[in-house]
């Protein structure tokens, strides 16, 4: 396997709460955790792979076994190293994010410089992330926006028809900006908009994935209309996804999983933004391994969403932080990962 050997173990995350949105509930989610070597440096990386994905454990670990580095000599040769990877299959999104961001973890550790410093990115500028509040009952409600306290920012999950009792619960209890994430949920595009209106004076600053990612007129149509942003989250993946996206949502959400990685998340971002459309960083339930990855791209972002690390109760590493609501990148080397 030349001077790269690439390992992986497949692991589970336990939730802190059991998540709903709005097309299925579960209270576990399955990472595959990878290591990359180069003369005696270990890079990590992770695939998370929430079921809707169509990924799994052992989809990942039947791509992983199929990557084969022998013909590649330095980890700078990250282009064609990537591009090899990518075209293994026109799938498995996440098990590639999981080979980008050992590999750039472990160009930042043998440069010596976390990543956001390679880029010339300032970790001052990374926006406050939200924090997720599942679908729930009003008591878990009340319970888990109390938890999320030191938060700037809270996520809810809407799309079921439970929406305003949603709303109408957290506003009983604080007055902090809210976005709302529908997950598709809403099917008609007039009621869609007179909830865009409805959650602009609950002061819900913009809205995900609306109505389901096929319906393309309908959600230009509500975009154009809207008081509030829209952001694709389902609807776009990858890079060559974004152009056609122009006018259809206001921005589009950008995660590691879907896109194969950080070089592609950067390149997504930068688009985006070349395109005046607004850009926001997510997640999936992840280690800090993933969302420290995530972290390094923030300071391009308008809106982070990088709570995944937080809704688990057994990290297996320590990197990204949230204080105040405001993440704090460590300035190690890499994605800047310890052991936990
Ligand atoms: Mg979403």
């Amino acid at each position: 396997m030349g001077k790269f050997t690439l390992r992986y173990k497949p692991y589970t995350l336990e939730l802190r709460h059991v998540f709903t949105v709005a097309s299925f509930s579960r209270t576990t989610t399955p990472v595959v955790l990878t290591e990359l070597e180069y003369e005696g440096i270990i890079g990590y990386g992770e695939a998370s792979m929430p079921p809707y994905l169509g990924e799994s454990q052992q989809s990942v670990m039947s791509f992983l076994s199929q990557v084969d580095l022998s013909s590649f000599s330095s980890p700078f040769e990250t282009a064609e190293i990537l591009h090899y990877i990518d075209q293994i299959n026109a799938k498995n999104t996440a098990a590639k994010a999981s080979v980008d961001i050992a590999l750039h973890d472990l160009l930042g550790k043998i440069m010596g410089q976390p990543l956001y410093k390679i880029w010339g990115l300032n970790p001052d500028n990374i926006p406050a992330t939200s924090f997720t509040i599942g679908i729930d009952t009003e008591d878990m409600i009340r319970q888990k926006v109390q938890e999320a306290g030191q938060f700037k920012i809270l996520k809810v999950k809407l799309g079921l028809q439970t929406d305003k009792m949603i709303i109408n619960t957290i506003r009983s209890v604080t007055d902090v900006p809210l976005c709302a994430d529908v997950n598709q949920g809403w099917k008609n595009k007039e009621e869609a908009l007179e909830m865009a209106h409805w959650l602009k004076e609950k002061n819900v600053t913009f809205l995900e994935q609306p109505m389901p990612k096929e319906m393309i007129d309908e959600n230009a149509w509500l975009t154009e209309r809207s008081p509030i942003p829209t952001i694709a989250d389902e609807g776009c993946q990858r890079l060559i996804d974004i152009p056609a996206l122009k006018g259809v949502y206001t921005g589009i959400n950008i995660k590691l999983m879907k896109c194969t990685g950080l070089r592609e998340a950067k390149q997504m971002a930068e688009l985006a933004k070349a395109l005046e459309m607004k850009v926001m960083l997510g997640c999936m339930t992840e280690t800090s391994c993933a969302i420290s990855a995530a972290a390094q791209l923030g300071p391009l972002v308008d809106w982070a969403d990088l709570d995944g690390a937080l809704l688990i109760g057994n990290d297996l590493y320590k990197g990204m932080t949230v204080e105040n609501g405001q993440c704090i990148l460590p300035e190690s080397p890499g994605i800047g990962l310890t052991k936990e």
